[in-house]
């Protein structure tokens, strides 16, 4: 693909919001170290032979995760050609972010994970300097972090990787009870409800024991929006500490998150980051153009027309749906994950496979393996299409690919 392919390919993303203008070009912009570049991308995917998805799935981090939207693009080459001071800079996106969410402050990670190694190492450190060049490995006994056993996940080794060691409860009174002097956080996931999860204490009562014990409260809501309400829900409740990904359905940098809550928590939590030389964090930079897209993708996101965008889903759903129905027996249905994480819409497919003799997961693979390369999930007997991270000219490829592989698996 040529650049100006790149660039147009960018200005057909749903544009949603108030975002009007492209990137500005290299040439256009102003220049940065030098006026000759020693090398100019042409198409890199093609030169590392790298294969290019169309992601009818959803924001998986194996699959890079999201677009950014073009306005994010934009954030990040507008302030490319100047230097900041970091602290200056995460302090005031910070603080324009927590006014933004209704909090007291803010900062911008190295995704939901950089947002809850960075909480759990508030909590722990709060602004001492020598405990904070102490983690892992404080002095005393180690640190208590309290988890509903049923909300025990991949992630939570992250807190473990502050020296804590997780306590787990069932039952706010159980809860109260592992409540002691070594307990310096609560840790509580958002996604529960899905169903290899358990939740046995709700989140108001969750923040209620813990308040009255003076615990800091952590929830991870990594990709619980849509709906947009979310991003404001936790700091309502109470809860003094809460992450979602920047790279997910927030469209900002795959490599960034959103840590919000407690002001003097925020501090401590910047404090344990880069740019400091020495803190657990350091390792979990975020760079300056990162910190300026997560906070334009933010602006962006909240700016958008959420229903408008909802309905763009349905709408693709729909065309997508009407081309498979013309093959004989295939059925398309619009299904909303329950959530909280990803709870958008897709599209599921199911057809009578005496005259249609191919599996879902056949399809995915045959989807996987084509040209276009495409990613959609088949799995039992339905065959998943996801249709937000599409950019709108990919939904009718994406519709004609399917076709094509159940029109092949066709029997008279
Ligand atoms: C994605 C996810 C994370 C990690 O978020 P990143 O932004 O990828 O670091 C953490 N927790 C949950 C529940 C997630 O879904």
């Amino acid at each position: 693909m040529k650049r100006r392919d790149v660039i147009k390919g960018l200005s057909l993303l749903p544009l949603i919001g108030s975002y009007n203008g492209h990137p500005a070009s290299p040439k256009e912009q102003k220049s940065t170290i030098t006026d000759a570049p020693a090398f100019r991308p042409a198409d890199l995917f093609d030169e590392l032979g790298v294969t290019r998805y169309i992601n009818a799935g959803g924001t998986i981090t194996v699959i890079s995760g999201s677009l950014m939207m073009p306005e994010v693009m934009e954030a990040i080459n507008s302030t490319s050609h100047d230097f900041a001071n970091m602290h200056e800079l995460q302090d005031k996106a910070g603080a324009k972010i927590a006014e933004m969410l209704g909090c007291g402050g803010a900062m911008v990670t190295s995704g939901a994970a950089g947002g809850i190694l960075l909480g759990t190492a508030a909590c722990i450190t709060g602004s001492d300097p020598e405990l904070i060049s102490a983690l892992p490995d404080v002095p005393g006994p180690k640190r208590e972090v309290i988890i509903q056993k049923g909300h025990r996940n991949r992630f939570d080794q992250i807190v473990r990787t502050c020296g804590a060691r997780l306590v787990e409860v069932e039952g706010a009174a159980e809860m109260e009870a592992a409540i002691n002097e070594r307990t310096v956080m609560a840790f509580y996931k958002n996604n529960a409800p899905s169903p290899e999860y358990h939740t046995t204490i709700t989140h108001e009562e969750f923040v209620a024991v813990a308040k009255k014990h003076g615990i800091p409260t952590f929830i991870d809501a990594a990709a619980d929006v849509p709906p947009v309400d979310n991003l404001f829900k936790f700091q309502k409740i109470g809860f003094d500490l809460i992450t979602f990904s920047g790279g997910k359905m927030i469209r900002g940098p795959q490599s960034t998150g959103l840590l919000f809550g407690r002001k003097d928590l925020i501090e401590a939590a910047k404090l344990n980051h880069s740019p400091y030389e020495s803190p657990i964090g350091r390792p979990m930079k975020v760079n300056k153009e990162e910190i300026f897209g997560m906070y334009a993708a933010l602006k962006s996101y909240l700016a958008r027309d959420h229903e408008k965008e909802w309905q763009s889903w349905l709408d693709r759903i729909e065309t997508i749906r009407g081309q498979l129905e013309t093959i004989p027996t295939v059925k398309g249905a619009t299904s909303v994950a329950p959530g909280p994480a990803n709870a958008y819409p897709r599209l599921q497919v199911q057809w009578d496979r005496n005259r249609v003799a191919i599996t879902p997961e056949e399809v995915s693979e045959k989807l996987k393996t084509g040209t276009p390369a495409i990613l959609a999930g088949g799995r039992g007997d339905t065959l998943n299409v996801g249709v937000v991270l599409l950019r709108p000219d990919q939904v009718d490829i994406v519709a004609q690919r399917v076709k094509e592989i159940l029109t092949e698996a066709l029997r008279a």
